[in-house]
């Protein structure tokens, strides 16, 4: 299967997506995923094979290969820059697709700089509103806008050697900061 006929799927049936969801101790978790729906298992089974990650469900009549973890969201998102056309570049989906991308940078900025930026975060949950449809989402924007501003307001209770509270800003309850954590 030629990486062209892949990318008309990815552009026709593919969906670029990042969910908002959040983790029990009140912090905002971004998770972007990828997905192709099709009729034809055999078809699903090729593309798999041709990016080489995914996890291929069955929903009614309706095949699914579903992506994932961030390491295979990358994978997906090499594939498309090296196949990539004008064409591809041309549709609505390659615009999704770069707002998917920006998430990802953003994610795997995190990790670098431990505790996230506010606005960064805020940036995400911007992105991922912006690629899928709204009424498709249980909370508002504003609802992940003040659990970020609310996360602000957790400081580290740890003491300094000078005996001081700490008061670092950390992104839990009852967390210690980086300094304190060891
Ligand atoms: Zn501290």
């Amino acid at each position: 299967m030629s990486s062209e006929f892949i990318l008309g799927f990815v552009a026709g049936e593919g969906s670029f997506y990042v969910s908002v969801s959040e983790r029990a101790n009140s912090r905002v978790k971004i998770t972007p995923a990828f997905s192709i729906k099709v009729y034809e298992m055999d078809v699903l089974q090729s593309i798999k094979e041709e990016l080489g990650v995914g996890k291929i469900d069955k929903y009614e009549d309706e095949y699914s290969l579903n992506v994932q973890s961030r390491p295979e969201c990358e994978r997906v998102r090499k594939f498309v820059n090296e196949n990539c056309t004008r064409w591809f570049k041309s549709t609505h989906k390659y615009e999704q697709f770069k707002k998917w991308c920006s998430v990802l940078d953003i994610l795997s900025n995190w990790e670098r700089n431990n505790p996230p930026k506010d606005e960064k975060m805020k940036e995400a949950v911007d992105l991922a509103y912006s690629i899928a449809r709204t009424n498709t989402r249980e909370e508002t924007k504003d609802y992940w806008y003040s659990l970020i501003d609310e996360s602000e307001r957790y400081t580290c209770g740890e003491e300094r050697t000078n005996g001081d509270i700490c008061n670092r800003p950390v992104t839990s309850k009852n967390e210690a900061c980086v300094w304190h954590n060891n």
